[in-house]
């Protein structure tokens, strides 16, 4: 299983010298099993480097998960060429009641307003579908269980199983207990946090949403965003092998990533944490 990161930022892409290391794209992942079609989530601004590449490559479908609806993560959705491409095969799905709906959200942006053109214009024959929370699909060899998180207006998690490996996608989300109680306050996890626990557990890879440090956090605690040591003691209670820090701050340059990183550097507890960085590959073997 190969996972690469063609977006980390969150909120607005934040291009520029300052943070041309880490990259300045919003949010968009790509996990893919061996000689399976690749499985994307989220349509940030990354997706349009991601789209440019697939049509290099010989697989002809792609499985989109989208996370919500919030720009960051679906602005690149009309800027993605399989999406132009007939021969290509796109899925998208969404945490939605039906297909209907994950087709009418993005027609909000593709409305001739917003963007020029509007959802019929898109040339590719795309197949649009919802998710659930806790109700596993199946993608080729990988399931995929998408995962309520905590965020305004909802937001859906991913945890991909297969050839062996786990990886999951979490963002965008705050804590999943509020500050003192469950894991936000060092004590034993709450329900929510035992239930993810569960379905993290084991998993090779997390990239997990930390755009904000622990002060920032408790001064904005209803935008749905996390930080950094919530995400380490949520996936060193799930025995996770690797967090990846993820959905970056706009402001954060690369140097201010740097310390991060630094001070990240030994992970915890036998756990590795690494920053998630735009263009890096996390292979895991089988
Ligand atoms: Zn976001
Ligand atoms: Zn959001």
């Amino acid at each position: 299983m190969r996972v690469r990161f063609w977006g980390v930022r969150g909120s607005i892409a934040a291009p520029g010298a300052e943070t041309a290391r880490y990259g300045g794209n919003t949010s968009c992942v790509e996990v893919q099993l061996p000689g399976g079609d690749p499985i994307v989530f989220d349509m940030g601004t990354g997706a349009r480097v991601l789209g440019r590449e697939l049509l290099q490559r010989p697989e002809r479908a792609v499985q989109v998960f989208i996370s919500h609806f919030h720009m960051d993560h679906v602005f690149g959705f009309p800027f993605f060429a399989p999406a132009f491409a007939p021969s290509f095969k796109v899925s998208v799905s969404s945490p939605a009641f039906g297909g209907e709906a994950t087709r009418d959200r993005l027609g909000r942006y593709l409305n001739g307003l917003l963007h020029p053109l509007r959802m019929p214009d898109l040339p590719a024959p795309i197949e649009y579908g919802a998710v659930r929370p806790g109700r596993p699909v199946q993608v080729g060899e990988a399931t995929v269980t998408p995962t309520q998180l905590v965020h305004p207006g909802g937001a859906c998690g991913y945890v991909v199983e297969g050839g062996g490996r786990k990886v999951a996608y979490l963002t965008d989300s705050g804590p999943l207990s509020r500050p003192g109680e469950g894991l936000s306050g060092n004590l034993a996890p709450n329900s929510r946090e035992r239930e993810l626990i569960r379905l993290l557990r084991g998993a090779d890879l997390v990239a997990m949403d930390t755009m904000f440090t622990e002060s920032e956090y408790m001064e904005k605690l209803n935008w749905g965003h996390g930080y950094p040591e919530y995400s380490a003691a949520l996936c060193r209670a799930a025995e996770v092998k690797t967090l990846a820090l993820f959905h970056h701050s706009p402001d954060a340059e690369d140097d201010d990533l740097d310390r991060l990183s630094e001070r990240w550097a030994g992970g915890i507890d036998g756990m590795k944490v690494i920053l998630a960085r735009e263009g890096a590959d996390v292979d895991l073997e089988g």
